[in-house]
Order: C-alpha cells, then structure tokens, then sequence
C-alpha cells in the first residue's frame, strides 16, 4: 500500500482529494470542522516537505450546476485557521484559470478549488475532466475515504493520469488499516456487533462478515426477524416477514462456519414508538400484541457484556436500540461503555458505517473506541467485501 509516507514532496504539488464536505449554518459558517481537521495531517506532511498542495473537494449536491451557496469559497478561512497557513481559493476546479493558479504555487502554499459537483463529469467520471484535473499536480494523494465507494473523476479516473505518483493521505491509510485489522488480521476472538433497523439493508455485511468473525451478536430491529423466523412472538416489534428465511439461512450459516450468534433474549418493550410510552421487560419471543420490542433488556446486556469483554477484536456497525429516545437509549450506550472496557483490556474496536458514527458521537465515545470510521457508505461497503474504487485506483 503506498502512502503518503513514500513520496518527497519537495518542489512538488501535491493534487489532494480531501473530503471537505462539512456543514454549514445560515450564515455559510462551518458548524463542525472534523473532516477538515481529519485531513490536516497531510496537507501539513506536503508543506513540511517543502512541496505545495491543491485541494479539492465536493460540497453537497449541486447535481452539475453551479450554486453560489455550495461555493468552497464559503469555507476558505476555516481551512486557512485549521491548517494554520493562508489558503488561496479559486472559482474553478479545471481550466485556465485553474492550471494558472497551480502553476503560481510556491512551496508551503494552498490553494482550494471550487466545488468539483459543480461539473456533472465530477459525479459520471468523465475522462477529460479527470485529465484535466491531473494537469494540476505532481502527485495524486487521495485522502477521502468517504467518497472512495464512488467511481468519481476525483476519487478514482483521475488517477490513472499519474502514473506511480499517487498515494493514499494519512486518513485514507488509516482507515483502510483499520477495516484490514477486523476482516484479515485481528486478533482472535473477533466480535460483530450488528444492530440497525433491517435486516434487508445488513445482509450483505452479514453474509460476508460470518468467515471472518468468531461471535455475531445480533441486536436492534433485526432482532425480531431473527426471533419471529424461530417461532416466537415479536408483537408489533419491526419485522421483516419476507427475510424470515434468509435469517434462518444465515443461522444455519452460522453454526456450519462455527460462529457463535448472540441474539437479545430479553427486550424493553414499549406500548408505542414513542419516548413516552409505557415500558416493560419481556422475553424477546412473548412479546404481546400491541407491544413492540424498543431496546435491549437487562439479561441481554449481561449476555453481550460477557461476549464483548472476552472478545479482542471488536467490529460495532448499528445500534442495539431506537437511540434517538432517550428511554431506548440504554442499551445503545452499554454496548458503547463495554466496548471501551474491552477497549481498555487492549482489544482493537472499531466503529463505522450508516448511523452507527452517530449514535457513539451523540454518547461521547468516539474517543474511547480504538477507530471511529470516517465514512458511512465506504464503511459498510468495506464490510460487505467490495473493492472500493477509489482504493483499487490507487492500489492499480
Ligand atoms: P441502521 O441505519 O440500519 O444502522 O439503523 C439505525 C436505526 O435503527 C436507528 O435510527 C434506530 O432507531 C433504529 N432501531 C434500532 N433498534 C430498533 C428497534 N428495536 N425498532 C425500531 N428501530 C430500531
């Protein structure tokens, strides 16, 4: 894997993908600076070195048409504080005015181009616009991984243009790093902790992760799939009745590959998906008509805690329970503190894909975990086994 580690950058311009497609207020302020901040490491390596970088970026989705309130313009100083040097932003991505503005880099210089969605041959990896992009640097570092699922000009065509000068930035390789330590070289036992609300939208992941992984604790809406395909009674809980047999398919999977499912025995139960509902404990498979399983129960946590704690590779994708209410949030949050206890004994986790990142930001555990993953759609792709076009790009 070649890195950003590998390449002198002295006298060089580096054309970096970076992922600045951060929030913005009202007044066009950035509201969360975390992907900005994630990408500084390797701006700085590139100045450090004496070379100078060019940044691009997408910002939300203009769909190919210009849009002055998606302008990178409007982020240019936040970049130029978090970076701590002055960065240039110009209103192109490719063309004249664009190459002119690379040409003119000094060493230790940046320059951000404008919002590459803007051009409907971002998004369509249109040939020529990738082409002209590579004119603009000496070296391709792609530093995104949250865009590395998508075939895009910037992501991915462009970098056939360098030849042996392209590299993966500091973010990139760590993540890229982190999803290697859980799917091929973690230390045994390795742990999946699966939730969410479908099965359907899961499956692959599960499929894929069961010759890798010794435990799967299964926990969320799945659940009731799962419970209802084995004869109980799930209520009103959230159900997938045209899964009930990939479920069991995936059970039967799971026991000939020797992997240990963990499925809730015990829910809260709620009378309504509401945080104001009447609640009680029930077993997960008598759950009466009118009730709906919410959350974790007390002895499923109990069970999971035991399986989490021995486990020394642990992968978290989908929360156990509806999180967003505060009284289903329980088990969410346990799961969360007995993966940073496990954390602490010295086991490797490792966070990501969908909702997952937001549910352990909302509880404050992004730095109690090993590796939370910066990208939703690249993480679970990763994890449903695909090669990430942007990655394979770079990899050749
Ligand atoms: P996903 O994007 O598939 O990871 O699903 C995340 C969503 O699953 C969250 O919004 C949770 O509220 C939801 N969820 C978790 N447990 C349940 C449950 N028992 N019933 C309904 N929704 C759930």
């Amino acid at each position: 894997m070649k890195t950003i580690e590998d390449f002198n950058f002295e006298n060089k311009k580096a054309l970096i993908r970076v992922d600045f497609n951060v929030p913005l207020d009202t007044d066009f302020k950035v509201t969360d600076t975390n992907r900005i901040e994630a990408a500084k490491p390797s701006i700085i390596k590139v100045l450090e070195d004496g070379g100078s970088a060019i940044l691009m970026s997408h910002l939300g989705r203009p769909k190919g048409v210009k849009n002055a309130d998606l302008s990178l313009g409007h982020i240019c100083k936040t970049v130029s504080e978090v970076i701590g040097v002055q960065v240039k932003f110009i209103e192109a991505s490719v063309g004249e005015l664009a190459e002119q503005a690379a040409a003119d880099l000094k060493p230790g210089e940046v320059l951000l181009l404008e919002n590459l969605r803007f051009h409907s041959e971002e998004t369509s990896g249109e040939e020529y616009f990738s082409e002209q992009l590579s004119k603009l640097g000496d070296i391709y570092v792609n530093d995104a991984f949250g865009t590395a699922h998508r075939a895009h000009a910037s992501t991915t065509v462009v970098a056939k243009y360098f030849g042996e000068n392209k590299c993966f930035g500091y973010l990139l390789a760590k993540e890229i790093e982190a999803i290697e330590k859980v799917m091929q070289t973690g230390e045994k036992p390795v742990l999946a902790i699966l939730g969410g609300a479908k099965v359907s939208s899961k499956i692959t992941i599960i499929e894929n992760i069961l010759d890798k992984v010794d435990h799967l604790i299964i926990g969320g809406g799945m659940t009731y799939t799962f419970v209802k395909a084995q004869g109980g009674k799930v209520g009103d809980s959230i159900c997938e009745d045209d899964k009930m047999e990939l479920a069991m398919n995936i059970l039967r999977q799971a026991e000939e590959k020797g992997v240990q499912v963990h499925i809730p025995v015990d829910v809260l139960a709620a009378d309504d998906f509401s945080n104001d509902a009447n609640t009680k404990v029930v077993d997960v498979d008598k759950i009466p008509d009118g009730w709906q399983g919410l959350d974790a129960g007390p002895r499923t946590l109990e069970n999971f805690k035991e399986v989490i704690l021995k486990s020394k590779t642990i992968l978290w994708n989908g929360p156990v329970g509806v999180f967003e209410m505060e009284s289903f949030a329980n088990g969410t949050i346990s799961v969360g503190n007995f993966i940073d206890e496990s954390t602490k004994n010295g086991a490797f986790s490792l966070v990501g894909g969908g909702d997952s990142v937001a549910a352990v930001k909302q509880f404050g555990f992004q730095d109690k975990v090993s590796y939370v993953s910066t990208g939703g759609g690249a993480m679970l792709e990763s994890l449903e086994g695909k090669t990430l076009p942007g990655i394979a790009a770079i990899i050749g």
